[in-house]
């Protein structure tokens, strides 16, 4: 099969881009696994689509965009928009999220915990109580079924024609020869089976594409940990003291018993220990056998949900939120917030229970908590890749490539194809400059006023000679703070800060602040939303400033995740997968926020001279071509002299 230009829907193929739109074709062509490190500005959704697309036509099989961020829905449907019309091609394509994102009757408590927006949506339609689940409207169907629309807009179709948003998208899903969605719709057993159930699909016959991969791993080991902290238990017993008196009592004895884990670990002088999974099951199973009414383990988990449901209706119907005065908006608070603890309550505990290799955590802290890790992801990626026709992971830092493809399973995979593949950059490498700079460092070791004060006055040398605006980002909010102190007061107004309990609304404003102002400085923090999550506008960012780098403190969660790989895949790897790269990766998520464009200019400073020594400096990409100096400002003026032509 050829790449026919008719699907291609520009004028034009980038550098880069042939090469690996060549790769997605071979491919879903031999049912293989491509993991492709395809840097920003080659047009990797189209250039993946259009062969899959292809492909799917001509061999009844369905094409799964899966992406974690909204905007790559938009990119994703938008280029799709564009290969109908361009091409004339009678395609379906349909935009999903999440069920509780698309519900029209989802409040705020739903959306935070799937849990129990999944039980009251299943009481609805159980109950015959939902309208929207109830009404079947071919002629809304038959709109989203020829038109290509964006998930808002497919909900607003649904609403104004009272149909279930997320029920009409799997109908339509049926036919679909595109389906847009979340990861979580195939890496996550719960929601992947029933949803391939309503779309009559089995894995065989879906082509998957893995948008932004490398938030893959993180995705599934977060959606199987859970964290429960002993106040919430604390809160929540004195919350239901007056409503439910037997749960009151088994929280108190929940409570107990973590208590004594904490003074045990505090015996041993220990900040973290290690909870064996049946030791908790067996505690709670004893507690509950002395209840007036007996209850197994997984009921005393639905009796808890059952309760934060019951206080969810009986809040709704006394205090209806836009008549509630002052006084019944506090007493609405509180019930919220016990609803809330109750289903994080539940929610954990039915985490717990889990046969995946996972690591129990009491951590000691402040306020002690009780933690369950993922340490394989694998466990969910390895059986999708194994099974699908054939599937696509990539994104702009998919650095290394093997690691990826070791780390979600791939290689695991028999029989099956693996292509990893590094594309290079299309845009020019001189309008990107890559400096270590020397003698500063944040390694433990050497922290202390003078080496902050000396990191202050480097950050404020380049601030001088930066033309535009600059971020920085550090491996903590302690460190950021600490350093912010030694800045000039000329320099200081320049900055703004990200503070670690901003919301989104918060952060997005901090974002078009520095968007907007002509010299603005950034300070963030590495792994965070700024350095990680945000779009950054073209030319938004001239220097990026890397301060240290981002090592995890040896807890007993990065021991075991290196201990981990150590044994399936040598201590070579073990290190590098469950150490280094972690940390590497942060970095280059920074590092890559500043150019977005052929026309970017950006200078990146790695402020810490470990970047350029073994074994740091093996695990940044080859095309990473670094200057180390001690005059780094130098470096930054001569940058931007010889670019004003361009700027
Ligand atoms: S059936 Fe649809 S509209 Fe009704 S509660 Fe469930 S998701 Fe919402």
């Amino acid at each position: 099969m050829e790449v026919r230009s008719s699907f291609f829907p520009f004028p034009s193929v980038r550098e880069g881009q042939r090469e690996f739109m060549a790769d997605v074709k071979h491919a879903v062509e031999a049912g293989g696994i491509l993991v492709a490190h395809a840097p920003t500005g080659i047009g990797k959704t189209v250039a993946a689509l259009v062969p899959a697309l292809q492909y799917a036509i001509e061999n009844e099989k369905t094409v799964f965009f899966l992406t974690s961020k909204r905007s790559q829905h938009k990119i994703a449907i938008d280029t799709l928009r564009l290969i109908k019309e361009r091409n004339g091609l009678d395609i379906t394509a349909v935009d999903i999220t999440s069920k509780q994102s698309m519900c029209p009757r989802a409040v705020s408590i739903y959306r935070e915990f799937y849990s129990l927006f999944n039980e009251f949506c299943r009481n609805e339609q159980r109950n015959k109580r939902c309208w929207y689940y109830m009404n079947h409207d071919a002629d809304a169907l038959a709109r989203i079924r020829s038109e290509i629309m964006h998930v808002e807009e497919l909900c607003e179709w649904c609403k104004t024609r009272q149909v279930c948003p997320y029920k009409a998208a799997l109908e339509v899903g049926k036919s679909a020869d595109v389906i847009v969605c979340d990861y979580n719709h195939l890496f996550s057993r719960d929601i992947a089976s029933k949803m391939l159930e309503k779309i009559e699909k089995n894995l065989d016959e879906l082509i998957v594409i893995v948008d932004e991969a490398h938030n893959l791993p993180d995705r599934i080991r977060n959606n199987l940990s859970s964290e429960l902290r002993l106040k919430t238990i604390s809160e929540t017993a004195r919350g239901i003291r007056n409503i439910d008196r037997e749960l009151y009592n088994n929280l108190l004895q929940m409570e107990m018993i973590l208590k004594k884990l904490v003074t045990n670990a505090a015996k041993a002088k220990r900040a973290e220990i290690t909870v064996d999974r049946d030791f908790l099951i067996g505690e709670l199973e004893k507690m509950l056998r002395r209840r007036i009414e007996v209850l197994s383990y997984k009921e005393f988990i639905n009796a808890i949900r059952s309760r934060a449901e019951a206080i969810h209706a009986s809040t709704s119907r006394s205090m209806p939120m836009s008549m509630s005065t002052g006084g019944e908006s506090e007493t609405r608070k509180e019930r919220d917030i016990l609803q809330s603890n109750l289903a994080s309550i539940s929610d954990f505990l039915d985490a717990w229970t889990t046969e995946e290799k996972c690591l129990r955590i009491l951590s000691i802290n402040d306020n002690p908590t009780l933690s369950l890790k993922l340490l394989d992801p694998s466990v969910l990626s390895e059986p999708v890749f194994r099974r699908a026709h054939a599937s696509i992971m990539m994104s702009g830092t998919l650095y290394p490539v093997e690691m990826y493809a070791d780390v979600l399973g791939a290689t695991r995979v028999n029989g099956r194809e693996i292509i990893l593949r590094e594309y290079k950059s299309p845009f020019p490498r001189e309008n990107r400059l890559i400096a270590v700079t020397r003698g500063l460092t944040t390694k433990y070791t050497k922290r202390g006023e003078a080496m902050y004060r000396r990191i202050g006055e480097k950050i404020e040398a380049i601030a001088e000679n930066v033309r535009g605006g600059m971020a920085v980002f550090f491996p903590s909010y302690a460190l950021l703070k600490a350093i912010l102190a030694y800045l000039s007061p000329q320099i200081r107004r320049r900055v703004m800060v990200e503070r670690r309990e901003m919301g989104k609304m918060e952060r997005n404003r901090l974002y078009e602040q520095l968007r907007d102002e002509e010299s603005g400085i950034l300070f963030a923090v590495q792994g965070g939303s700024f350095s990680e999550g945000m779009d950054y506008e073209s030319n938004t960012l001239k220097a990026i400033i890397v301060v240290g780098l981002p090592l995890s403190p040896p807890t007993l969660e990065v021991k075991a995740t290196q201990g981990y790989y150590t044994g399936k895949y040598g201590a070579d790897k073990g290190r590098l997968y469950g150490y280094l790269y972690p940390a590497i990766t942060k970095v280059l998520q920074a590092a890559g926020r500043g150019i977005r464009s052929e026309h970017d200019r950006c200078i990146i400073v790695l402020m810490d001279y470990r970047f350029a020594q073994f074994p740091y400096k093996r695990c940044l990409p080859p095309d990473f071509d670094m200057i180390f100096t001690d005059r780094v400002e130098d470096l930054c003026r001569s940058f931007f002299n010889s670019g004003s032509e361009t700027n």
